[in-house]
């Protein structure tokens, strides 16, 4: 009798070991795939990178049948960003981009605690997009970063009871740590780099990023054997706006002719402000006759702009020297070659200009002879 219950409390016993290891395992295993998540998570280069490994990787790492972000974006800089990186949000249904507050507040209600539980469609239905899988059970974890809300992120599960038990609480409150700190670093990282590549006067980029772009301009055009036009423009008798009608005008006329050159180019055009009163802009994919074009309708529209300052109008001209290189591929340059013949050739196309009698474009031919792009760089 005594031997039989025993034998019993044995076999029980067993079994709550066994289980015992296995939520052991299981819980060592779930660790180690979210170790994984979170090293890849701060190895993403781009916040459009981020974003999506979020949205992918999450679900398959941690067998989940839905997952969604939706995050605030009261500024814009994170639509700005993301658009500057072709991620485009409307293409990504999984992602939801709201900029004001008191929309994402009517919208989905703040969620200022995790909710974990079942789906109840009308009022949890915004937070996931209708899919093939019905949810049963969700978890919906808000976002902070330094006490700011940034938003949530939102895991869905067919499978009723997915989310519950004291692990997945610490491991949902780790994992909404994790992403926020991340989404808030690359947020960061790219809004530096931006601010580091624009002119603070003119809001076009500066000579930094135009030494960036160029390498990268050349290179494409010569992997296409496309043309590459480059105008070097100037500011006429600048020195004399200065002194005539104070540098704040100055500043402002800078600013004005910055703002025009740049409407008459497209988007995908380099504009850089290359120092003092003195631009640089590289139009890919474009020839002699049709830069020529653009160098002339940019310099009749700066002639005609009204630009006045406390109520006097200032009259602006600019000289523009331009250039395209076209890649010979019997004698290629090298992309440092190119790049500084490019800048060299434009600038002694601007010098004449000058000569010439200002308010006029020139355009030069890149030298064929090799150094003189190696001498000049
Ligand atoms: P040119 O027609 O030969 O180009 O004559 P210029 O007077 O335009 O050229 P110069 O190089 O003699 O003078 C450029 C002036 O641009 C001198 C400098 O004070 C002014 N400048 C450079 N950067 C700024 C700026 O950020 N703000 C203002 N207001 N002036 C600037
Ligand atoms: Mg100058
Ligand atoms: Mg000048």
């Amino acid at each position: 009798m005594l031997e039989n219950d025993l034998t019993t409390d044995l076999i029980v016993l067993e079994s709550h070991i066994s289980g015992l290891f296995d939520s052991i395992r299981k819980g060592s295993s779930m660790l180690k795939d979210f170790q994984t998540f979170e090293m890849r998570l701060f190895d993403q280069s781009s916040l459009g990178e981020m974003i999506r490994y979020i949205l992918d990787s999450a679900k398959a790492v941690f067998d989940l049948d839905q997952v969604t972000l939706c995050l605030l974006d009261e500024s814009g800089e994170l639509s700005q960003l993301l658009a500057e990186e072709s991620f485009d949000p409307a293409h990504h249904r999984r992602l939801t981009l709201l900029c004001d507050k008191e929309l994402f507040s009517v919208k989905f209600g703040y969620v200022l605690h995790s909710y974990l539980g079942s789906f109840v469609q009308e009022h949890f239905g915004h937070f996931f997009v209708s899919d093939a899988i019905p949810l049963a059970h969700i978890a919906i974890i808000p976002l902070y970063q330094r006490g700011e809300y940034l938003g949530t992120l939102n895991l869905g599960s067919s499978r009723p009871g997915r989310f519950f038990g004291s692990i997945t609480d610490d491991f949902l409150a780790h994992l909404s740590m994790v992403v926020g700190i991340c989404l808030e670093n690359r947020l960061n990282i790219e809004t530096i780099r931006r601010t580091s590549y624009v002119d603070t006067l003119t809001g076009v980029n500066n000579r930094r990023f135009l030494e960036q772009r160029i390498g990268e301009e050349v290179a494409r055009c010569q992997r296409n054997s496309d043309p590459l036009t480059c105008l070097f423009l100037d500011i006429d008798h600048f020195k004399s706006v200065n002194d005539k009608y104070g540098h704040l005008a100055g500043d402002s006329v800078l600013s004005i002719v910055a703002k025009a050159i740049k409407n008459q180019l497209r988007n995908n055009d380099v504009l850089a402000r290359y120092g003092g009163e003195e631009f640089v802009v590289l139009l890919s994919n474009i020839d002699q006759s049709t830069g020529c074009e653009i160098a002339e309708r940019i310099r009749r529209n700066v002639q005609s702009l009204k630009i006045t300052f406390s109520e006097i109008t200032i009259p602006v001209t600019l000289s523009i020297g331009l250039t395209t290189y076209r890649s010979d591929r019997r004698d290629p340059l090298t992309i440092a070659e190119a790049a500084s013949c490019l800048i060299n050739t434009a600038d002694s196309a601007l010098y004449q200009a000058k000569n010439n009698g200002r308010n006029r474009i020139e355009y030069h031919d890149i030298p064929r002879d090799r150094p003189f792009a190696l001498l000049k760089a």
